[in-house]
């Protein structure tokens, strides 16, 4: 498998070339044509194995295949993480992936100043990545809409959950459209993470790399 013949655009493919990418990791090669083909995916990975790229790519490549009028720019996916470090990770990839593509991300994590992230949300972004407190404080407040979301990326579901954010989690599913697709990322797939899985996942392709 390259990533030439993986199924992703020219402009994916240079900004890949430009991060001096030779070929698709394992992880890769397995998650990115079954994102592109519009199922749900649920995947074992360990930080490392390029599993960031494995989920941001395909998610770049199908928000730019449906790519909004000016002015209408909506949340039309979110990718949840479980800290702010991770958060900043993620946000990096899909600027640096995405650097060729008319798309517009932002972050959202608590310990940083709620007033330049909800500026950000009015501007319009096509793409949040959030941590799931500071996400549920700015829908309290009004300040997303989430009703647009047809991607939803669960990055480190294990770490999300062992840090407490099944609620928020579950709240945040909540906020979001039934009709979407959903990728699972995790190190391990403990009972809880298949619980998980089972209530938000519609019959996903499993990946393990
Ligand atoms: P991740 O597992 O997403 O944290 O990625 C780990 C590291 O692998 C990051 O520094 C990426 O830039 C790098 N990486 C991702 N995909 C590839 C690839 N196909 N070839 C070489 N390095 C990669």
């Amino acid at each position: 498998m390259t990533f030439e013949n993986i199924g992703l655009s020219q402009e994916l493919l240079r900004a890949v070339a430009q991060q001096g990418y030779d070929q698709p990791t394992a992880i890769q090669a397995q998650a990115i044509p079954a994102v592109l083909g519009g199922g749900d995916v649920m995947a074992s990975a360990q930080t490392g194995t390029g599993k960031t790229a494995a989920f941001t790519l395909p998610l770049l490549q199908r928000l730019s295949d449906t790519a909004p009028q000016q002015g209408q720019r909506r949340i039309r996916a979110l990718v949840l993480t479980p800290t702010r470090e991770l958060a900043a990770q993620v946000s990096e990839s899909v600027a640096t992936y995405g650097r060729h593509l008319p798309l517009r991300s932002t972050e959202i994590y608590g310990g940083a100043p709620m007033g330049k992230q909800t500026a950000a949300l009015r501007r319009g972004v096509d793409i949040v990545v959030a941590t799931p407190g500071r996400l549920i404080d700015h829908l309290d407040r009004g300040n997303v809409d989430l009703r647009h979301v047809d991607m939803l990326i669960l990055d480190e579901a294990d770490r999300m959950l062992d840090m407490g954010f099944k609620p928020a989690i579950e709240r945040i599913l909540k906020s979001v459209p039934n009709q979407r697709q959903t990728l699972l990322f995790s190190a391990t797939f403990s009972g809880a993470v298949g619980g998980l899985a089972r209530r938000f996942l519609n019959e996903p392709t499993v990946i393990e790399a």
